[in-house]
């Protein structure tokens, strides 16, 4: 394939953000079929392709300019960026856009029994971790002096074998440290995935193709929570129900024939629609209220 035409973009090849990462290309309308074992997949409509490689390659492969773009988690790409600064090398990487999955936190957590009262309680203590430049960081910048064990992975085991007195680990809901009798005690880093490009300079054609990809998936974005509602209300009960309408811009209020003083009200909302708010719309008034999915959305 011609990279001077074609985009290549990197994404993890197996686990947790394969899935949302591949629907959100999809969604930015891109169609290619993907095979078992696939390293690679063209697509079929757009000239933009798909690697799929370990997260943790993504970084060094944007960076190197082998892909043009990549969906990583920051946690990875911080790791990288200051594993880069420590060797010298200028990290060159530029994110477009932060997004709404993969997302968790690097965070310090300690044995049920560890006497944890504030960060100078792990002061001289050995913390194991994937994440060695982020943690030393993270320790600098608290002023405290810790010893830093590098694991390339099972940190949570580290304390119940000997190897560290605590743990600096990714977490999302906090299960996998309650089964290892771990409690959480402070946040190092939040993280959520972020699409990143090469900083090499782009030809037009694909410099083009990028701009159009940042405004699909700005537009994917705000489409995934945003629900399209319609309803019938007393006029009069108009102001109440726009105040209750979550996220939404100006209603469309659209008279209803033969109904006196009732209305239709049509609106996009652009937050999450909860049972509890079509509660209170009906108690404001409402009646026959429908709530669509928004399919696509260009503002
Ligand atoms: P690979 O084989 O690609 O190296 P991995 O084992 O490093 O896979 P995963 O466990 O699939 O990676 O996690 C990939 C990314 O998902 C993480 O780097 C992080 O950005 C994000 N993530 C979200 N929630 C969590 C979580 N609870 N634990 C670990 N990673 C999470
Ligand atoms: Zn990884």
């Amino acid at each position: 394939m011609d990279r001077q035409q074609r985009l290549r973009i990197a994404v993890q090849k197996s686990g947790r953000l394969t899935d949302e990462s591949l629907d959100l290309l999809h969604r930015c309308g891109l169609k290619f079929s993907r095979g078992k074992d696939q390293l690679m997949c063209y697509g079929e409509n757009m000239p933009l392709d798909v690697l799929f490689v370990r997260d943790d390659d993504i970084p060094d492969l944007v960076q190197e300019d082998v892909c043009d773009l990549g969906l990583v988690g920051l946690n990875v790409l911080e790791e990288k960026r200051l594993a880069m600064l420590a060797r010298g090398t200028t990290p060159r990487i530029e994110i477009l856009q932060k997004l709404d999955f993969g997302r968790c936190r690097l965070s310090l957590a300690v044995p049920q029994d560890f006497a944890f009262d504030g960060l100078q309680s792990i002061a001289g203590k050995r913390i194991a971790t994937t994440y060695p430049h982020v943690l030393a960081r993270f320790l600098r910048e608290s002023g405290i002096a810790a010893e830093i064990v590098t694991l390339s992975g099972a940190v949570e085991i580290a304390p119940r074998l000997g190897r560290a007195d605590l743990i600096c680990d990714l977490v999302s809901t906090g299960s996998t440290l309650t089964a290892n009798h771990l409690r959480e005690v402070a946040a190092v880093l939040a993280s959520q995935v972020c699409l990143v490009r090469t900083p090499v300079a782009l030809p037009d054609v694909k410099a083009d193709w990028v701009r159009r990809l940042l405004v699909r998936v700005d537009g994917v974005q705000q489409v995934r929570e945003s629900k399209y509602i319609m309803l019938h209300a007393p006029r009069a009960a108009l102001p109440q129900i726009a105040k209750l309408l979550p996220g939404s811009e100006s209603p469309t209020v659209i008279p209803l024939d033969g109904t006196g003083d009732k209305v239709a009200v049509h609106a996009v909302c652009r937050e999450t629609v909860f049972w509890e708010t079509l509660e209170s719309l009906k108690a404001a008034g409402a009646s026959a209220i429908l709530v669509l999915p928004v399919e696509k959305m260009l503002a």
